[in-house]
């Protein structure tokens, strides 16, 4: 993981797209990008994200949002604004998050209760607005949306992680889908019992030490390898 030359951060989106893919997380939507410097190395538009090879991920300037190669996925200001926002973020996947939607339009509170939600603090954010998020206005407000978090909710629509590389982002969408899908049996019998504030930072602090990221990225692409969906790809040198 620490070659990051074009050709390796095009390896890993490829990679975490077709794991994200075989997860059910990305359909035939759905797009992640990691930064290298001023590059943001991203989904190809048209791609199929449970194929995309290396040599179809997009390349884009994120300082003037010029392409450099390929063709980026037209909702890439999600991406853009996030980065230009927060210096912190090397990583970015955007969703159509099927639980996660499911909450925010049935207006129930995406809360920490789960230990899958603890990495998102005590309530993931939501963006009130459907439309696609294709100019650079609109990501602004979502990237002002994430805030300093890691992740929204943009409500009839998707989920955005916002993050520092690559194995935090596909742990975090897998987090995120599988604490909103727990919670959606929860609500369908009660009420959700939140984690205090001891409890909430005492589980986020285990379950985001970089050994338990690290497992669910190992699981993650051996997953996509068992289901055939790796077929071309290095990934030994993701892992
Ligand atoms: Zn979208």
């Amino acid at each position: 993981m620490s070659v990051r030359s074009p050709s390796a951060l095009a390896l890993q989106v490829a990679a975490a797209s077709r794991a994200l893919a075989v997860a059910g997380l990305f359909d035939m939507h759905g797009h992640l990008s990691v930064r290298e410097g001023d590059i943001a190395y991203v989904n190809a538009h048209s791609a199929s994200r449970i194929a995309i090879r290396p040599d179809e991920v997009a390349s884009v300037r994120i300082g003037d949002g010029a392409t450099v190669g390929g063709t980026p996925p037209s909702e890439l200001p999600i991406h853009l604004e996030i980065y230009r926002a927060r210096a912190d973020v090397g990583a970015v996947v955007h969703f159509h998050a099927l639980y996660a939607t499911a909450l925010a339009v049935a207006g129930k509170p995406f809360v920490a209760a789960f230990n899958a939600g603890a990495p998102f603090g005590r309530e993931v954010p939501v963006f009130d607005d459907p439309r696609l998020v294709r100019d650079d206005a609109m990501g602004r407000k979502v990237a002002a949306v994430v805030g300093t978090g890691r992740a929204a909710v943009l409500r009839g629509h998707g989920a955005v992680i916002a993050t520092a590389g690559i194995v935090d982002a596909v742990a975090l969408a897998l987090e995120l889908e599988e604490s909103a899908r727990r919670l959606w049996l929860t609500y369908a019998i009660g009420e959700p019992r939140r984690f205090s504030a001891d409890e909430l930072a005492s589980v986020a602090a285990g379950i985001g030490e970089p050994r338990v990221t690290r497992k669910i990225w190992i699981d993650a692409l051996e997953r996509a390898r068992l289901a055939g969906a790796l077929a071309g790809l290095d990934v030994e040198s993701l892992i």
